[in-house]
């Protein structure tokens, strides 16, 4: 569902995607690790068209992104089939959550109300917020605020799913909730590439993981083989610190 074929990005002077190639299947995980400044959060934005890059290509389910920002209409068409999960919830913060969630499929897809609240309900009750939907995101805690914006990724009916540290933001005991929202998503089917810090979580729902160092692919495979036996001296070191 998405195929990345030598893109290249650089930030002045600074290389920070060489040479991506990286395909990833319907119904896929991947985890995406790395130190930071590695470029985990660029490749990803790149899926989604929120970073251009200047070399190579990007297709997402059949919709092609082009370097330079030449990609025209497939751009609108990819932002709203990919659904994205931000380390910083960025809720509207003067709608309810209700209202957060029904807001893009009433205005992207011409929803009528009364769907997009039905749909709402239901993802909501989905990530276990149900008895929030009339709150404003100010009265909610990290954990919920999260899974309000996983929530309303979902209401578009997303092809794929992006997550860029989804819970670095949360207190410890927040975290929890929200990978186990995620962990659902992922059984459920959901394609998804996920940026995390969270090693025990990437272990237990990656499809593979990605090391990544440098703007460089430089290690990917099953968890187990990059967790146990990484084959990479810059991941052994890399692991070494964080597991
Ligand atoms: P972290 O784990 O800290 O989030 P990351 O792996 O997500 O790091 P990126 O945010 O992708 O790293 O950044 C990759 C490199 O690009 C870094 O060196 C960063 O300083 C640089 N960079 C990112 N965004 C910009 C920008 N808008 N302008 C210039 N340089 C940038
Ligand atoms: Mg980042």
């Amino acid at each position: 569902i998405v195929r990345m074929d030598k893109v290249n990005k650089h930030f002045g002077k600074l290389h920070v995607m060489q040479d991506i190639d990286l395909e990833v299947a319907p119904g896929e995980v991947v985890v995406i690790i790395g130190a930071s400044g590695s470029g985990k959060s660029t490749l990803i934005r790149c899926v989604n068209g929120l970073e251009e890059f200047q070399g190579g290509r990007i297709v997402v389910d059949g919709n092609e992104l082009l370097p330079n920002g030449k990609s025209g209409k497939s751009l609108q068409t990819i932002r709203t089939e990919v659904g994205m999960v931000f380390q910083q919830f960025n809720l509207f913060p003067h709608l309810s959550v209700l209202d957060n969630v029904t807001l893009a499929p009433m205005k992207v897809r011409n929803w009528p109300r009364d769907k997009a609240l039905e749909t709402a309900r239901k993802l909501l009750a989905r990530v276990g917020i149900e008895d929030q939907a009339d709150k404003y995101p100010g009265q909610l805690s990290g954990g919920q605020q999260q899974r309000v914006a996983l929530a309303r990724a979902l209401a578009m009916g997303p092809r794929l799913m992006l997550f860029d540290e989804p819970t670095s933001a949360l207190d410890p005991e927040m975290i929890g909730e929200v990978l186990d929202a995620m962990r659902e998503l992922a059984n459920e089917g959901m394609t998804m590439m996920i940026v995390t810090h969270e090693m025990g979580f990437a272990r237990e729902v990656a499809d593979r993981v990605i090391f990544v160092h440098g703007g460089r692919i430089v290690e990917q495979g099953p968890p187990e083989e990059v967790f146990d036996h990484p084959r990479h001296e810059r991941t052994q070191s890399f692991l070494s610190r964080v597991l």
